[in-house]
Parts: C-alpha cells; sequence; structure tokens
C-alpha cells in the first residue's frame, strides 16, 4: 500500500486543494469596474435592481440587501421584535453567527439538539424546548439540505412563534418543490466568498410580509426614514428625515451589489456542478467501510454548500484528529463544520455547558468536510476520494 504523506509518503496531490472557493470571471470583474465609474459607490441603482432580481429567483415578494449574513440575521430578530428576556430557539452545529444574533438583541439562545441522520435541528427537541418565554426559532439548512420546514412552521403557529430561517448554505435549495426563501416569516442569506454566490461580505433577507419588511429596511440604515407617509413632522422641509428606531450602518455597497446580480447570472451553473460534485462524492465513497455518507430526506433538494462524512469512529484506530491531519498531509483541504456553539469560551463564560444536546456533541466528534465547490474539476474529485480511500484503509481497524 501507499505510504501514507503524514507518514513521509508521497501526498496523493502536489498542490492544495481548498474546501472551498469563490468563482470570479471577467464578467463580474467588468460589472464591478462598471460602478467604480459611475456616480454611485453606495445606495445606488444597483441595490434595488440586486434585490428585485434576488427576490424574483427565490420566489418572495421581498429582498433587502445587507452588509453580511450576520448582519442579515441582526436584522431579522430586531424585526422579530426580540428583546432582553425572550428565548429563541436554535442548533449548535451551525456557525455562531445563528446564535449571537439573538444575544445582540438581548434575548437568550436555547440550543435544540439536532436529528443524528440530517443532522438538522430535531423538531421534536424543538417543541420540548419551548417556554412562555420563546418567541422565535432560527433554524438553519445545514450543508444545504432544508430542514422539515412544514414541521417548523407547524410549531411556530401553535406557540404562535417567528421562524428565521437561516439559510446561509441553502441558496437554491428546494423544499417540496419550492425554492427556499419564501417559505417562512424571514429568510437569511449570506454572500461570504466560500457560499454559492459572493459579493465579498455581503447579505440577504427575504419575506413576504410587508411590516417586516419595513422593519428590516430601518435597521438597515441607522433606523432612519425620508418616508413622508411615516414622517411625524411632515411639514419641516425638503431635508428632513427621521430616525425612529435604533438601527445600524448595516448598508451593502453598489459596489457589490453588482458583483453579486452577475454572480446571480450564474446561480444555475454553480448549483448544478456542486450537485454534481456531490452526487460524484456519493458514487465513488459509497463502498469505503468506515464512513457514513450525507443522507438526504426525499422531499430536499440539497443546494451542496458542504459536504460532510461522519468518520465511523468504532472501526477506525485513530481518532478524527489523525484523519484530519493525515488527510490534509495528502493536500486535500478538509475543514470541521462545526464546534457546537454553546462549546466556544464565551459560551461558558455566559453559563451554557457540555452535555446539553447530546447528539450534536457526538457528531461533532465524528465528523470532517471535504472540499466542494463549483470551480472543482473531475481530476479534484478524485483525489479528495482517493486521498480518503487510502487514509481510511490505513487506519481501519
Ligand atoms: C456564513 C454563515 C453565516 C454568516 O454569514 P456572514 O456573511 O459570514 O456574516 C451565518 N450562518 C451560517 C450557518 C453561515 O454558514
Amino acid at each position: 500500500m501507499n505510504t501514507l504523506a503524514i507518514n513521509g509518503g508521497k501526498p496523493v496531490r502536489d498542490t492544495y486543494l481548498p474546501y472551498g472557493q469563490q468563482w470570479i470571471d471577467d464578467e463580474d470583474i467588468e460589472e464591478v469596474v462598471k460602478v467604480l465609474k459611475s456616480d454611485f459607490l453606495t445606495t445606488g441603482p444597483k441595490i434595488e435592481e440586486f434585490e428585485k432580481k434576488f427576490a424574483n429567483y427565490i420566489g418572495a415578494k421581498y429582498a433587502v440587501a445587507i452588509s453580511n449574513g450576520t448582519a442579515a440575521l441582526h436584522a431579522a430578530c430586531f424585526a422579530a421584535g426580540i428583546k432582553e428576556g425572550d428565548e429563541v430557539i436554535t442548533t449548535p452545529i451551525t456557525f455562531a453567527a445563528s446564535a449571537n444574533c439573538i444575544l445582540y438583541q438581548g434575548g437568550k439562545p436555547v440550543f435544540a439538539d439536532i436529528d443524528p441522520k440530517t443532522y438538522n435541528i430535531d423538531i421534536e427537541d424543538v417543541e420540548r424546548k419551548i417556554t412562555k418565554k420563546t418567541k422565535a426559532i432560527i433554524p438553519v439548512d445545514f450543508t444545504g439540505q432544508p430542514v422539515d420546514i412544514d414541521a417548523v412552521n407547524d410549531i411556530a403557529k401553535k406557540y404562535g412563534l417567528i421562524v428565521i430561517e437561516d439559510a446561509a448554505h441553502s441558496f437554491g435549495a428546494e423544499y417540496k418543490d419550492k425554492k427556499i426563501g419564501s417559505l417562512v416569516d424571514m429568510t437569511t442569506f449570506s454572500f461570504h466568498p466560500v457560499k454559492h454566490i459572493t459579493t465579498g461580505e455581503g447579505g440577504m433577507i427575504t419575506t413576504n410580509d410587508d411590516e417586516l419588511y419595513n422593519k428590516l429596511k430601518l435597521f438597515r440604515t441607522h433606523g432612519i426614514t425620508r418616508d413622508e407617509e411615516i414622517l411625524h413632522n411632515k411639514d419641516e422641509g425638503p431635508w428632513y428625515y427621521e430616525q425612529l428606531e435604533l438601527g445600524y450602518n448595516y448598508r451593502m455597497t453598489d459596489i457589490q451589489a453588482a458583483l453579486g446580480i452577475s454572480q446571480l447570472n450564474k446561480i444555475d451553473k454553480f448549483l448544478e456542478r456542486r450537485r454534481e460534485v456531490a452526487n460524484k462524492y456519493n458514487e465513488y465513497l459509497k463502498d469505503i467501510d468506515g464512513i457514513i455518507l450525507p443522507y438526504q430526506e426525499e422531499y430536499t433538494k440539497s443546494s451542496w454548500h458542504l459536504y460532510i462524512i461522519q468518520l465511523e469512529s468504532e472501526k477506525l484506530r485513530v481518532g478524527r484528529k489523525q484523519i484530519y491531519q493525515a488527510l490534509q498531509a495528502e493536500n486535500i483541504g478538509v475543514n470541521v463544520h462545526y464546534i457546537p456553539v454553546y462549546y466556544h469560551p464565551y459560551y461558558k463564560k455566559i453559563g451554557y455547558e457540555k452535555g446539553m444536546c447530546p447528539n450534536a456533541e457526538k457528531l461533532y466528534d465524528r465528523i470532517i468536510t471535504i472540499p466542494l465547490y463549483p470551480g472543482m474539476i473531475d481530476k479534484d474529485v478524485e483525489d479528495v476520494v482517493g486521498a480518503i480511500d487510502k487514509v481510511i484503509k490505513y487506519y481501519r481497524r
């Protein structure tokens, strides 16, 4: 057998393959340059165009462009009316932002455990964790597979809760043949470079609700309005504006929006290639003994932001750390998504303890994210599979 690179052998690849990467072409660059040569660098015509096209693509009434995905979650928590003393239920297997946004508003994140099959939030555990203080649920479409939205909406209706879907992973994903983005009260997206489309930094919130839409728009720009219909002093003069809420400067620039529009033109191609790569992984990895592949519900169509393998630790001689290091040595850019949010020292400091979500904690010890992005060529996919095969075979009991 080939000696592992970590033991001094030749790596599967000569060059490092990252786990995720943006796709930027000349068209994107031209669109950005056009804005740089125009009158408006920020809050110009490109923002509105991006919002309209984005809302149209996913089938929502409104879209609000914002400075990043975290700001999108913060704005959604504001619009939902989250305030001190309120509880909001989310998953621990997510990026910290999904829970931090609750803290920004003075609310308390409550972590429900995950479903060990899909790794998405366990709806039954959500229901168990509802109290009189619960105001909202923030499910995350983990890796790009939508949560069971009907089940989430049923519970929300039963207890009078608002649903904010963190769709940072699931732009273009489908639930029962409908695109994610208009199926709950508010849906948030991220345009960080590893996500499906990028604006460098950027985010979007979509909603079908007029009142939520108005709150989101206020929040993005200091809580300030010039809308004559809302102003308290309508006759002050044409310069006049009013601050109605404590908002932030969370605006996206027109430079970013131009990039976003250009990226949006390519989303179907991006999704197709991500799905192709995922299907190849499903096919090539299924016979490797010692790993579990991502489980997909038949009513979902994932947008495949991440491809995660789960190690069957009982079949292996070493732990996740050694497998991870061995794959890195083969020049495969593996990663781990995610450290349970409440493991972080900050969350410990504010009173969270290990042991709250046993399924999430067990999963965390066994997962490795492997490379997946639209620019991957077939040879890249084969290298990843070859490296996993080599490493897992070597360490199998
Ligand atoms: C990327 C991400 C965010 C935050 O988005 P930013 O644009 O980086 O602020 C939030 N939630 C999840 C699940 C993410 O993956």
